[in-house]
Formats: structure tokens, sequence, C-alpha cells
């Protein structure tokens, strides 16, 4: 039996009807990576790094037997279901859904594809 870790995926949305697109999000993430175990409240926030507009955000307590890499294919795949345009230019802009692994169970994780616990967690509390 494959052991559930307790993971925290941060949400947030600066563009188009902000509260649908986390909404959806977390539907996503219930259906495709685990159960939801719990929902923060939702909070707004401005752009941090980038003129924009300003975001709301919430963090879900999710419980998944899912590898790291393997979430973060989904939330990607999530993020671009929702609207999300990605640039390859390295600046940041509106988007509809951002989704971010924050923690995963007490795992640390340095690769090139995830920073865990994220590297902006304290621009997401
Ligand atoms: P973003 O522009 O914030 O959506 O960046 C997405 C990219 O950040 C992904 O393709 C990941 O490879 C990388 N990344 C690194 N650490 C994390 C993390 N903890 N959660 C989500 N994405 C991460």
């Amino acid at each position: 039996m494959s052991i559930k870790k307790q993971i925290y995926i941060g949400l947030g949305s600066n563009a188009g009807d902000r509260f649908s697109h986390l909404q959806a999000g977390i539907d996503a993430i219930h259906y495709e990576i685990g159960s939801i175990a719990s929902i923060s409240s939702c909070y707004e926030t401005p752009a941090k790094g980038f003129e924009g507009d300003k975001f709301i955000n919430a963090c879900v307590e999710v419980s998944s037997s899912l590898t790291p890499e393997l979430i973060l294919s989904k939330l990607l795949q999530i993020e671009e279901n929702y609207g999300r345009k990605r640039h390859n230019d390295g600046k940041y802009y509106n988007r509809t859904l951002d989704l971010d692994i924050l923690f995963f169970g007490e795992q640390i994780i340095e690769n090139e594809l995830l920073t865990v616990p994220h590297p902006r967690i304290d621009k997401r509390l």
C-alpha cells in the first residue's frame, strides 16, 4: 500500500473571475491529485515582483500518494486547462491560475524542476 503524504498547494489568480479560477483549481486538485483535507480562507494580495493586478490567494492541504514530479506535471496541466499562458522570457504576467507546491510532507526537494519548501513561501503566507 502506498503511503499518503500531506501536501500543501498554494493557489493564486489575478486575472478574470479570480474566485472561479481558484474554485476550479481546487476541484481539479481533488480530482487529479488527492482528497482535499482542508482549505484556507482567501486573501487578496498585491502582485509582487511585477506591475500586475491584485491576486486572490488560498492554500489547500491535500492527502496524496503521488510523487512530487507527477504532482508538478498535473499542476502545470491544470494551470494550462484554466487558461494560463506561459511566456518564456523570464518576466511575470497576470495569470488566471498559479499553483505551487508549498510543502511536501517534511521532505526537502532541490532539483532542476522543484524547490520545496517553495522558495517564495514567505511571499505566500
Ligand atoms: P511559475 O511561473 O511560478 O508557475 O513557475 C513554474 C515552474 O517553477 C515549474 O515549471 C517548476 O519547474 C518550477 N518550480 C520550482 N519549484 C516549484 C514548486 N515548489 N512548485 C511549483 N513549481 C515549482
